[in-house]
């Protein structure tokens, strides 16, 4: 899907239709190593031998792929007051900004 640099919506802060700039965020998983899942893991999988779901990978990273195309999230940001909004996820195989 093809999709222009900017365009004109209604900006709830503004209350009137602005130009608004468009960009696509990517949603980044990061791995905190204090966080309390992380500290668990990390001491139950210490040791010998079978450690349960802890010797496992997440089911995120199994192999199964049903899905084929990707998600992707776009943040409308208003050119007059600089608010930003998201329009909502959606799937699509492709997706690029073009230059109006
Ligand atoms: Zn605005």
């Amino acid at each position: 899907m093809k999709f222009p640099e900017k365009i004109r919506k209604f900006c709830p802060h503004c209350n009137t239709y602005t130009e608004h700039k468009v960009r696509v965020e990517v949603v980044r998983k990061v791995r905190r190593a204090l966080s309390k899942g992380q500290r668990r893991a990390e001491r139950r999988s210490k040791g010998h031998g079978n450690h349960g779901r802890y010797s496992k990978k997440p089911i995120s990273q199994w192999k199964l792929h049903a899905k084929t195309t990707k998600k992707i999230d776009l943040v409308l940001t208003c050119t007059v007051c600089g608010k930003s909004r998201h329009m909502g996820l959606r799937r699509m195989k492709k997706f690029e900004i073009v230059k109006a």
